[in-house]
């Protein structure tokens, strides 16, 4: 057995078999001296793979680039999106897919490289990532998946031994992207923009067979292509509200058809509410504000929609048609996920329809004190209403009473109810200055325990243990908090 047989690799390249204008075969970019950094144990096993293998030289030597596995197809994706609303040509510019693991279980699963130099759509970019954004992605898709949002996963950072250029020099790294699929809402827009119909329809038949297969004999599979996309959009962006989490750069290609949640740029977690909140300094015009994210995602399946129209139907006006009809019910899907979410949050099991009015007066009131988000539903959770702006106002505890009232009206037990609240409200989240700190000490001192216990209290946000009692705490000076995109 080859040492790569050992690390467990099993891959296929079902992506390099669609037509060749949706991807380039790409050279290999190999980096001077790989280190790695961390490495995702349980989500190595899930995948196959032999962790004690992938950490000896050759291991990590794929992990950053300088090998491959058998059966590896190096590749960089094509695909455009619209960025910030304007529509251009982009693909993958700093990553290359090198297969798809097929598990023990039977799924299938991408595995990219991000930061892993040059490819044919870098334009002016290196093709590199440095190290703390590589590590910002790994904490936050990894505390995603441990709050139960679907996600890309991280198996691992590999620093490269090569310094890039941004601002300062800064240390290069990879990191090993795990997803579902990457196939975007932009491959969609890049196949209709310039792919023939056919190859539209390769594409079209290609993310069924992977994401939907059970839509495969419908009628109309490309309508219910879109029906399920917009469908896994709407509980998706529903679970970001409920966990107060910012993307930051929801253009059209950093949209999976997947509905996983993907590309940690410059998003953030939000701390006090506040529904205009916007963290990128680049989003000068607040467009990925919390607020604006279910709008944006129903723009954005506005545009897969658009790229698809030739497809559901002969005649363009009736494809159209469809599509807008389906598009239609995206506020509804959204609107049923969140208020079962926030239902959810207040312990409430069944439906009244005064309810939304109960979530929102909550809310408004959270905003008018600046309350902060996570640890106000903890609160409630725990019934632990200590002195604060909030809890001591008469209007809060005007709410309360109606509150208590609502859950008097249903059958379900304290206990119940508190087992839902436990469940629906996390203890912890990944709170900006934790997560600077963690990268601070990793970045410029090397200190990898800062990070590694941070993500351990993560993997279980709802446990609500004593370990995590300080992490709940909210930062002393609440200031504007500014992330960047990184690349
Ligand atoms: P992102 O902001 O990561 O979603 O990237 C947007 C686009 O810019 C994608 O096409 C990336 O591949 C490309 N890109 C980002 N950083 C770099 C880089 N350092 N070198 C080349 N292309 C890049
Ligand atoms: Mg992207």
């Amino acid at each position: 057995m080859t040492k790569q047989q050992q690390s467990g690799w099993h891959l296929d390249n079902s992506y390099a078999r669609l037509p060749n204008t949706f991807f380039s075969t790409i050279n290999m970019n190999p980096v001077q001296a790989p280190k790695l950094i961390i490495f995702n144990d349980s989500l190595a096993a899930s995948l196959g793979l032999d962790a004690q293998a992938l950490q000896s030289e050759e291991g990590i030597a794929v992990l950053a680039g300088n090998g491959v596995p058998e059966g590896a197809m190096p590749l960089a994706q094509a695909y455009a999106g619209h960025q910030f609303g304007h529509f251009t040509m982009l693909g993958d510019g700093r990553a290359m897919l090198i297969g798809e693991q097929l598990t023990p279980s039977g799924e299938r699963f991408d595995i990219q490289l991000k930061g892993s130099g040059r490819t044919p759509y870098s334009r002016s970019g290196d093709g590199r990532a440095a190290l703390g954004p590589m590590l910002r992605e790994y904490i936050i898709s990894e505390a995603m998946h441990a709050l139960g949002i679907p996600t890309t996963r991280s198996l691992a950072v590999v620093t490269t031994g090569e310094s890039i250029i941004r601002e300062t020099n800064l240390p290069g790294a990879i990191l090993t992207r795990v997803a579902s699929s990457h196939l975007r809402f932009g491959t969609f827009q890049y196949a209709a923009k310039w792919g023939t119909d056919e190859e539209l329809r390769e594409l079209a038949d290609y993310a069924i067979q992977r994401h939907f297969p059970d839509v495969k004999t419908d009628d109309n599979r490309y309508l219910a292509l879109l029906q399920a996309v917009i469908q896994r959009q709407a509980a998706l962006v529903a679970q970001w509200q409920l966990v107060g989490f910012i993307h930051g750069v929801m253009n059209t290609d950093n949209m999976t058809i997947s509905g996983e949640t993907i590309d940690y740029g410059p998003c953030a977690f939000m701390d006090t509410y506040d529904p205009a909140t916007v963290f990128s300094s680049i989003d000068v015009q607040s467009r990925y504000a919390y607020c604006n994210q279910p709008n944006i995602v129903g723009w954005n399946l506005a545009r897969f929609a658009e790229s698809l129209i030739s497809q559901l139907h002969i005649d363009y006006g009736e494809g159209a048609k469809l599509a807008q009809d389906a598009l239609s019910e995206f506020p509804e899907h959204y609107f049923a996920n969140w208020i079962a979410g926030m239902r959810a949050k207040l312990g409430i099991f069944n439906e009244e329809q005064q309810d939304a009015a109960l979530i929102d007066r909550l809310l408004r009131m959270m905003e008018q004190h600046r309350a902060d988000y996570t640890n106000t539903f903890r609160a409630l959770t725990f019934d632990t209403l200590e002195e604060s702006d909030l809890f001591s106002t008469a209007e809060f505890a005007e709410w309360h009473a109606l509150w208590q009232a609502r859950l008097d009206r249903q059958q379900e037990s304290k206990e119940l109810i508190s087992q839902l609240m436990r469940s629906s409200n996390p203890a912890v989240i990944p709170r900006n200055h934790r997560v600077e700190v963690a990268l601070e000490a990793a970045v410029e001192h090397g200190d990898y325990s800062v990070m590694e216990q941070l993500l351990d209290i993560l993997s279980n946000p709802y446990a609500n243990s004593k370990e995590q009692a300080e992490f709940a705490t909210v930062p002393e000076s609440d200031g504007p908090y500014h992330t960047y995109c990184g690349t």
